[in-house]
């Protein structure tokens, strides 16, 4: 299995126009590279990047999903109605959800579940605040996490996961950890799965390093041990740039 995965996350970023303008141009660059090539658009965005990306195999996901069937929930986006318009990943507990949204590991939880039940593949996000990061606290936060956020999730369904490890004081930030700091977060995660699921499971899950990933330190970032992929925020909004960050992930290894 082709492990190499990166995904763009747009934000609150690009009108249809926009989109529809990026996609044209991204499609010929990325047009037979050989890794899992995603972009996480607006809701807004989903139908048109889903039509204009079917056959293409570069995967579409939205930012969020609910975790109930229908209903009065405002302002939500349920798994049937991703799957209605062609859409099949979504990103779960980004750090920006989790602190302006009030999301915790047990909506983390449940979102997981709910998506992995209808077949939406969740690209779930964890890491460090900087406070926790400075106290210590890296490698039990990232357990807790983990732990709570895939509470009851079978072995069988969670080969479907990918883990994104972000540590909150990178994102958007222009710093990014030392090459030690993300190969013990990545070490450490597996160790975490190992213990909830086994050793062959812990190994074979793409985890992705997030958090200021751009076309000058992709190669480097790909390089490190147990890194599989990122997820990239800022620089996934030019076709260009996200390219060469792809381009830096196939070089690797
Ligand atoms: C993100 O939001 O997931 C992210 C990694 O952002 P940036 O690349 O801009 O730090």
């Amino acid at each position: 299995m082709n492990k190499k995965t990166v995904i763009a996350n747009f934000k609150m970023n690009k009108t249809n126009a926009e989109v529809k303008e990026y996609i044209k141009v991204f499609k010929k660059l990325v047009k037979g590279k050989d890794a899992n090539i995603g972009i996480c658009v607006p809701f807004t965005d989903l139908a048109l990047a889903a039509k204009m990306l079917k056959k293409t195999g570069i995967l579409v996901g939205a930012q969020n999903m609910n975790e109930n069937d229908k209903g009065a929930y405002t302002g939500e986006v349920s798994s049937a109605m991703l799957k209605d318009i062609g859409v099949y990943a979504t990103l779960i507990g980004h750090s920006e959800r989790r602190s302006y949204y009030n999301e915790t590991n047990a909506t983390v939880n449940k979102k997981v579940a709910k998506a992995l039940a209808e077949g939406i593949r969740p690209i779930v996000c964890i890491g460090e605040n900087l406070d926790e990061r400075n106290n210590g606290k890296t490698n039990a936060v990232l357990k807790k996490q983990l732990t709570e956020g895939f509470k009851d999730i079978e072995a069988d369904d969670f080969k479907d996961v990918i883990i994104a490890y972000e540590p909150v004081w990178a994102i958007g930030t222009g710093v990014v950890p030392t090459n030690k700091q993300i190969v013990d977060a990545m070490a450490s995660i597996r160790k975490t799965l190992t213990g909830i699921y086994n050793a062959e499971i812990a190994e074979a899950t793409i985890i992705q390093y997030g958090g200021s990933v751009n076309e000058k330190n992709a190669a480097e970032i790909a390089s490190l041990k147990g890194v599989d992929g990122a997820l990239v925020g800022g620089a996934g909004l030019d076709p260009n740039k996200f390219n060469a960050i792809i381009d830096g992930f196939l070089a690797a290894k």
